[in-house]
């Protein structure tokens, strides 16, 4: 836990999220300022600061439990039916925000053209 991380105080429940799907490992959280009809984002538990700091012996599972949890997150919210995106915005000049990393799932167009609103 880094203690001046967003995402490390809404897994430690001291900031409220909308969430959607949890493991062991992973929270799936509704994004609060939603860039497509439906927009919810995969948190690990563990704090790792950007895609960049993965450590390819560690945190493989990790991952893929993040995948494997937007895919069922998808499939209960409905939004599989349609199809969406899955995003990873890496360091700020990426477009990165928060720098715990998150697997932004986005969808919900219901058969219009997909379009995120991300800079
Ligand atoms: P990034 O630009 O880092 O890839 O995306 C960060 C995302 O986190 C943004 O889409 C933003 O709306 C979302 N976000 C930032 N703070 C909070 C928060 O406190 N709660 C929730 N649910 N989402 C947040
Ligand atoms: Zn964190």
């Amino acid at each position: 836990m880094s203690s001046d991380c967003i995402f490390c105080k809404i897994v430690a429940g001291e900031i409220p999220s909308e969430t959607l799907f949890e493991t062991d490992t992973v929270q799936v959280i509704r994004d609060i300022n939603p860039h497509a009809p439906v927009h919810f984002l995969v948190i690990p538990k563990k704090h790792i600061a950007t895609i960049d700091d993965l450590d390819e012996n560690c945190d493989r599972d990790l991952i893929a439990d993040m995948m494997f949890a937007g895919q069922e997150t998808a499939r209960r919210l409905g939004t599989h039916m349609d199809g969406y995106k899955l995003l990873f915005n890496v360091q700020s000049g990426g477009g990165q925000m928060v720098f715990h990393i998150h697997l932004h799932v986005l969808g919900g167009w219901q058969g219009e053209k997909p379009t995120v609103s991300f800079k």
